[in-house]
């Protein structure tokens, strides 16, 4: 069902955007790299292991350095999190309830709050983030986004943040592509942010099939850039 690296090294998310045929893109004083739940529990080994989610550190620890500023999310969720299919007798993972008029995904457990699996990925380059943004963390709400709860009202913090650094275009990497990237993507747009994604930096959980292509298309369609770290340069 998932997606694994592609003929000559590529993935899915990086065909798209060669396709996109992206220039070089200078680095500015004004960019940061914000790094989307590299957590164990994520990677292979881990409780919701996205398919090749570990290949993503050597490609963020080749880049890192050359953004003037970086930051984190992490996904922190206490136990009995209403995201589990755990904490609804008779579903299973992957099955969706309705919730608000949106459809939620129900996951294994994961991220628990203080545990291994909710750690950043140990080879992670964490010197450079001058923050760790936590999400998910009240029990009746998920959190895809790093800058909205999945009720698109309740504030994380993020924009502010972001603002307060003189930030001005963010830079995305990191899991997954189809649902955290995707959701903070979209969000970092609409809180008035140039958004750029770095697709072979980020890997997707393709859940239901074809998600991964969908959620590229739909970033670029809604204004966000598609970049290979090797199209990217030191200001
Ligand atoms: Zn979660």
């Amino acid at each position: 069902m998932l997606s694994k690296k592609e003929g000559k090294g590529k993935n899915k998310e990086g065909e798209l955007a060669a396709q996109g045929g992206a220039a070089m893109e200078k680095i500015e004083r004004s960019d940061l790299l914000l790094v989307i739940d590299v957590q164990n529990d994520f990677c292979p080994g881990g409780a919701l292991p996205v398919p090749d989610g570990g290949a993503v550190v050597p490609v963020i620890n080749r880049v890192i350095g050359l953004f003037p500023a970086a930051g984190a999310t992490q996904d922190w969720h206490p136990a009995g999190h209403f995201s589990f299919a755990s904490s609804h007798p008779g579903k299973k993972p992957f099955e969706t309830i309705p919730w608000h008029g949106q459809e939620q995904v129900l996951w294994p457990d994961h991220c628990l709050q203080g545990s291994a699996g909710a750690d950043l990925h140990p080879e992670l380059e964490a010197r450079p983030l001058r923050f760790l943004l936590r999400k998910g963390t009240r029990r009746d709400v998920d959190s895809y986004s790093g800058f909205l709860e999945n009720d698109h009202r309740t504030s994380t913090g993020l924009k502010g943040l972001l603002q307060e650094l003189g930030v001005r275009r963010i830079f995305v990497a990191g899991l997954a592509t189809d649902y955290c990237v995707r959701a903070t993507v979209l969000d970092g747009l609409e809180a008035g942010f140039r958004v750029a994604v770095l697709v072979d930096a980020c890997r997707g959980v393709d859940v239901p099939a074809g998600s991964v292509k969908k959620a590229l298309e739909e970033m670029r369609s809604r204004g966000a850039l598609l970049l290979e770290t090797r199209d990217l340069s030191a200001g």
